[in-house]
């Protein structure tokens, strides 16, 4: 984790501190050494949320973009549940970021909890998901010409596989300028996607400027419109 409370308050680990665990209230030491990004620990091995995924750069790297109150929110449900949301933005946002893989039986289990969380998932985990990506994307034309939407088959791309049934928003992160959102309304097979700049995502949640969001909202009421306006004109085409 990247904050323990001391005196209450969330701290992030240095050399020699420790610090209380917001979900157990158990002792967290911190890890400062050389290879591993600096984190608290729990004193035997496990984070007492089954959930918690060991943090890498890349999540360290995606949280910090956000305001530190945001990170590592505990997020309650009805029945006292409780687990830690990577992001939840003052909106009510959760945003997850996923670097391992996931299996659907959990996915599903957290989407239920969080309500519709925002996944990020890590596209450079497995070095065959770009190309896949890549090689799928480019086999289809896109639609649109301001906002441009792709209809692709998700049978050659495991990463579109793993994530089409999800119907949360989610966004594979390549490394890149770009993220690339998986649609959802997307049907198992053919799959929907977008694509929109990272600094984009990032300050549509953090600047709160009404025009950002008034701009974003426009965005994505285009692409749904591309979306309607392309599966009717199938359809209307399969009745000729
Ligand atoms: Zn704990």
């Amino acid at each position: 984790m990247k904050f323990a409370l001391i005196n209450n308050e969330k701290a992030e680990a240095t050399k020699g501190s420790k610090g209380v665990c917001p979900i157990c209230g158990s002792e967290l030491i911190s890890k400062c050494g050389e290879l591993k990004i600096h984190h608290w620990s729990h004193k035997g091995k496990r984070n007492c949320d089954p959930w918690w995924e060991n943090e890498t750069e890349w999540h360290r790297s995606w949280k910090e973009k956000f305001p530190v109150d945001w990170q590592e929110v505990i997020h309650y449900d009805q029945n006292g549940e409780k687990h830690i949301a990577d992001i939840k933005t003052n909106n009510g946002w959760v945003i997850e970021f996923q670097h391992s893989f996931l299996n659907p039986e959990e996915r599903r289990a957290r989407n239920a909890f969080y309500g519709k969380p925002i996944w990020v998932v890590d596209g450079t985990r497995r070095k065959r998901d770009i190309e896949q990506f890549s090689k799928t994307l480019n086999s289809s034309k896109p639609f649109g010409s301001n906002v441009k939407v792709w209809r692709v088959h998700s049978d050659e791309c495991v990463l579109l596989r793993e994530w089409e049934d999800s119907n949360t928003p989610i966004f594979f992160d390549f490394g890149g300028d770009t993220l690339w959102w998986l649609l959802d309304g997307s049907s198992k097979g053919m799959v929907y996607v977008t694509s929109i700049p990272r600094i984009y995502f990032i300050e549509v949640h953090c600047v709160g400027e009404k025009q950002k969001i008034d701009a974003f909202n426009d965005f994505v009421k285009d692409v749904r419109n591309l979306i309607k306006g392309y599966e009717s004109s199938r359809s209307q085409f399969r009745r000729m």
